[in-house]
């Protein structure tokens, strides 16, 4: 298939026609990639179960791992779910449109092949205003999850889209490069209590403030268990996976870099193509391998920006091994160390051992 590929520069001119044509290869069942605010999207109608087929093969993603359906506004979350309970409108009035999804009961018109067999739909409202009027065009829910092939890292470029997407899809819009950088945050308030299956920009801090206390599924905080079922089902599966194998480095800064730099030189004399993930705080801390900055410690969405186009640049650059500083859970750095640790397969090590 020939993928088109257009630029959306003025997005205040509702008529743009090739909008129009993205909305219409929707409404047919046809794929097209968008821009987010947080990552780009690879986008069918959500109520159509044969578009979403198309979206696991080009994807290459298990069907048993639900979509997102986006909505453009809250009147067109009612026909999609069975009830909207308390906790989900609050959320939703004090963080739609914006990178929060809500998993709610679904209603009869959302098929199982959106939700992976599952009685429950995430709804998302992106602010992002390509994505949003594109939504509001199609006239249907978009089901969205983002246009990477499954298991390598989240395009955050029109450029990451193409790479894995060419030939596969009807249409990416190229809408210049993502805001955020890291998935939406996502939320059960399907049940009794409300609960954070997967860490994004609205903290943990921002939705206790809205509705008080939030568990936290544990699928979050480390290694799949065998035992135990992740709720949201995508977290069991290798997300964000480089292609080299990366090592997170915790501690004090000085012991940090000093490690890295050990690895870096271990791995060198090793014949290994090395490469280092820094922040601007560190940069000049490192002398060899292929060093590649994230952002700056005092800005951490710097750091979620530039997490994925980092970790495909290292794909591209194809190197052997990836040592990189790891950073504190508050705040965004829960989503920036549920992506990082996630990517290196949860191989972490202390700068003070040995080995
Ligand atoms: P992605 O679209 O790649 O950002 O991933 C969407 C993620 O949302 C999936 O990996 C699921 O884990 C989660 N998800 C979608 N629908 C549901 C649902 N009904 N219940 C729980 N988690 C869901
Ligand atoms: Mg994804």
């Amino acid at each position: 298939m020939d993928t088109k590929r257009i630029q959306i520069n003025d997005i205040n001119d509702i008529h743009n026609e090739e909008l129009m044509e993205a909305a219409q290869i929707i409404r047919e069942g046809g794929l097209v990639a968008f821009r987010t605010e947080t990552v780009y999207g690879l986008g069918a109608n959500a109520l159509n179960e044969e578009a979403a087929k198309k979206i696991y093969a080009a994807k290459g993603r298990p069907s048993d791992n639900p979509l997102i359906a986006h909505i453009s506004c809250m009147e067109e979350l009612t026909p999609l779910v069975a009830e909207i309970p308390e906790a989900g409108r609050r959320l939703a009035e004090a963080y739609w449109p914006g990178p929060l999804t809500m998993v709610f009961p679904k209603s009869a018109i959302v098929p199982y092949g959106t939700t992976g067999g599952l009685d429950t739909v995430a709804v998302r409202m992106p602010s992002d205003p390509v994505a949003n009027r594109l939504i509001a065009l199609a006239g249907v829910p978009i089901a969205a999850p983002s246009a990477n092939t499954s298991g390598r890292p989240s395009p955050t470029t029109a450029d990451h889209v193409w790479q894995d997407m060419n030939g596969k899809i009807e249409m990416i819009i190229d809408g210049g490069p993502v805001g955020i950088g890291v998935e939406s945050t996502i939320v059960d308030v399907s049940g009794p209590v409300v609960t954070l299956l997967r860490p994004g920009a609205v903290t943990m801090e921002m939705l206790e403030e809205t509705v008080g206390h939030v568990e936290i599924d544990p699928a979050i905080q480390g290694p799949p268990k065998a035992d135990v079922k992740p709720k949201a089902p995508g977290m069991k599966y290798r997300h964000y996976a480089p292609k080299a194998d990366l090592t997170l480095v915790e501690g004090m800064t000085a012991d940090v870099t000093e490690k890295i730099n050990r690895l870096v030189r271990e791995r060198q004399a090793e014949g290994l193509k090395v490469g280092v993930i820094c922040t601007e705080e560190t940069r000049d801390a490192y002398p060899a391998g292929i060093v590649r900055c994230i952002g700056s410690r005092k800005h951490e969405e710097t750091i979620a920006h530039n997490l994925f186009a980092v970790l495909r640049e290292f794909d591209d650059l194809q190197v052997d091994a990836i040592y990189s500083e790891s950073f504190s859970r508050d705040h965004l750095g829960q989503a920036i160390m549920n992506r990082l640790t996630k990517a290196a397969g949860y191989h972490m090590i202390q700068a003070q051992d040995q080995v």
